[in-house]
């Protein structure tokens, strides 16, 4: 044999004992052999580096180090998941989907929520390509290095793989590994870490990969994004994932009953303590992939996935003294502070009591004996009172009626369950919150600025709203308490740089209420710049794919109020991007301008979501259901009854995916 064969048999055996020990957890030689054959492995690679592969098993020992984290844009996004809480919560799930499907028969598959942080890894030619944390779900961190070093991570596939596909799971550390790893600290005078999702989610951030090597990490799949892989069903995706070489937990069930998913939640509640790995619920997802592009998305989460969540870790402690916060939007938010608490490993000394009539709900009291949870939020929340231990001259609680900061007098609106300080012109906090909201990472990000700062050139008089940071100069800023003038320098550097920053960022940065990041992008993109947008009457807006009642609403409030115009037309004069780029506009043509589509079905040449963007991509508007204001449906393969009806019954005409595709032609 020679040496390259040497090699690469090395290199295959190796991979398949790895396989057998961490993915299939059935090893069939000792540690000891599998070092040795690794370390001939390691020598001979060291000696004829012309040989070099990444998918070496010896990649795994790390030791590349990566300095920045490069962001990547996902190509498929990854999405949150909503949540529920019981049995009634989970049955109006069913509801709503049968209500979009009509009365197909619809399964579900079952699988636990595994508690770590997310991955998503890139797969071509059967090599791992890339691996990218979730990030904010449509970009994340490239951290291929570290994952590479992650034992049960596949570096060739096996079996019969689609040439290209994202794979998506979760890195977690199981609870023996977690609890090992500790203990070297501890006797290292460490101090141990808290939790294992949180050291997971770290460890992924860690610069030297020869330190994530030696952490006892795993990855869990559970779904596979990509376009044309003829998987029809989450059940499948499971298997196939199974057997390409991935790592899925089998306790996953196909169900054909919410009675059937209930025994399944009801199972895994009880015995979730006796798993290798942490769990915090249940995630349901709508096995046929039809029916999941039939239900689609939200903005936030897919509408065919529901996570359970299995009821949290509680702890009981006393109420000392309950505040208000006043929000960049008027709203108040009542806020508990308790005798400080262990609980599921962090100590909490705060807590959310959501609004007044939460406090009434709960009778929660100051001097109470209260029971906290903590669910996946970051604030812990108070569920209940220890009604036993109540102070005999306990007084009930009488929620504020003037604002905190100002004075004001609050106000309530019907419908609504948060009190607001109405002095949204006058009212500091709400000022210097929109201030705030303004230059954060997400919407500005102007450097050389921080929240403190802002409060102090508010309170120096030197803004007062967030176009007034465009006339500070650093002569303004120089006087200012311990700023130097290295320091004015960069902040009058950061508020110019921010100029350039795209219009869909400036319109998350204006701080319209319920116009969130993602909001911001679909209305940025269906209106392309900022007069359109401010011309758009509500029942237009709630004609964009995904915008509500409630969103049409605050943005029409918002443009027609002057202030915010007059603030506009200042930020404009000095050259803030209120229109999208030419980049942004490329390949983009009128083609479909003025016409609302709804789209339905299975597609052949194209996936739903490239269809979708070419709707948009030539002015053309995709809207979520069929009203009487709809242009065309597209429909593919099997479109929901429902929908076939419905469009028939308002003469909406219906065309295929060919009729559609000639029209851009045209
Ligand atoms: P959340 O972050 O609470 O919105 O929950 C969504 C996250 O749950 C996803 O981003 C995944 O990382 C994670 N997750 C864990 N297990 C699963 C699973 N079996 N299926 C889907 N998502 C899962
Ligand atoms: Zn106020």
């Amino acid at each position: 044999m020679d040496i390259q064969q040497k090699i690469t048999s090395l290199r295959e055996e190796l991979s398949e004992h790895n396989y057998r020990y961490y993915v299939l957890d059935q090893p069939s030689i000792t540690d000891y052999e599998f070092d040795m054959k690794l370390k001939e492995l390691q020598q001979l690679e060291a000696a004829h580096p012309e040989f070099y592969d990444p998918a070496s098993p010896t990649i795994r020992v790390g030791g590349m180090v990566t300095k920045n984290f490069e962001t990547v844009v996902h190509e498929h996004r990854m999405y949150s998941l909503d949540n529920s809480y019981s049995k009634e919560d989970l049955e109006d799930w069913e509801k709503r989907i049968q209500r979009i499907l009509g009365d197909a028969e619809v399964e579900f598959t079952c699988e636990l929520k595994y508690d770590g942080a997310s991955i998503s890894l890139t797969y071509e030619d059967g090599k791992l390509v890339r691996a990218v944390t979730r990030g904010d779900g449509f970009q994340g961190d490239d951290v291929t290095t570290n994952i590479k070093t992650i034992r049960s991570v596949p570096l060739q596939l096996k079996g019969d793989y689609p040439p290209k596909f994202d794979i998506r799971g979760e890195i977690i550390l199981t609870l023996e590994g977690f609890a090992k790893m500790n203990q070297e600290r501890i006797e290292a005078g460490e101090d141990p870490y808290m939790n294992p999702r949180n050291t997971a989610s770290g460890s992924l951030k860690l610069q030297d990969s020869a330190l994530v090597a030696q952490r006892p990490l795993e990855c869990l799949l559970y779904t596979v994004a990509g376009n044309h892989l003829g998987i029809s069903s989450q059940f499948e995706i499971l298997e196939k994932a199974r057997s390409w070489g991935f790592k899925v937990p089998t306790v996953a069930k196909l169900c054909k009953s919410t009675k059937e998913v209930m025994q399944f939640v009801e199972h895994w509640d009880t015995n979730r303590h006796h798993l290798p790995y942490e769990t915090d619920g249940v995630v349901v997802k709508v096995n046929s992939i039809q029916q999941q592009e039939e239900l689609g998305y939200t903005a936030k989460s897919p509408r065919w996935a529901m996570a359970y969540k299995f009821q949290a870790e509680q702890a009981s402690t006393v109420l000392n003294e309950i505040t208000y916060q006043v929000g960049r939007t008027g709203a108040i938010t009542p806020v508990a502070n308790l005798r400080p608490v262990l609980l599921a490993g962090t100590t909490v000394k705060r807590a959310s009591l959501h609004n007044a009539d939460q406090i009434a709900k709960l009778d929660v009291r100051v001097g109470d004996t209260v029971f906290v949870e903590k669910g996946g939020e970051i604030i812990p929340k108070i569920i209940a009172v220890d009604f036993t231990k109540r102070p005999t001259d306990s007084k009930s609680t009488k929620y504020i009626t003037h604002c905190p900061e100002c004075g004001t007098e609050l106000i309530r609106k019907e419908g609504e369950a948060q009190h607001f300080c109405p002095n949204d012109t006058g009212c500091p906090t709400q000022i210097t919150g929109r201030i705030q909201h303004f230059i954060s990472r997400k919407a500005m990000d102007i450097e050389g600025m921080g929240s403190e700062t802002v409060e102090l050139l508010f309170k120096q008089g030197l803004i007062a709203n967030y176009a007034d940071l465009y006339t500070l100069t650093k002569e303004k800023v120089v006087p200012l308490e311990r700023m130097a003038d290295k320091s004015a320098e960069n902040l009058v550097n950061g508020v110019a740089a921010s100029k350039s920053i795209p219009f869909e960022r400036v319109l998350f940065a204006l701080g319209i209420r319920y116009v969130g990041e993602t909001v911001a992008k679909k209305l940025a993109k269906a209106y392309k710049n900022i007069d359109a947008l401010m011309a758009a009457s509500q029942e237009e807006l709630v004609a964009v794919d995904e915008i509500g009642e409630r969103i049409a609403e605050s943005v029409v409030n918002f443009f027609s109020e002057p202030t915010n115009l007059e603030i506009i037309d200042r930020l404009k004069s000095y050259g803030l991007r209120f229109s999208l780029s030419e980049e942004q506009l490329e390949n983009q043509t009128d083609k479909l301008k003025g016409q609302i589509f709804v789209v339905s079905g299975v597609f052949e040449t194209v996936s739903r979501d490239e269809l979708k963007k070419l709707i948009e991509d030539n002015g053309g508007k995709v809207a979520s259901s069929i009203s009487s204001k709809t242009s065309f449906v597209v429909a593919g393969d099997n479109m929901g009854p429902s929908k076939r009806t419905k469009a028939e019954s308002l003469g909406v005409p219906i065309i295929s995916e060919q009729e559609f595709l000639q029209k851009l032609q045209a």
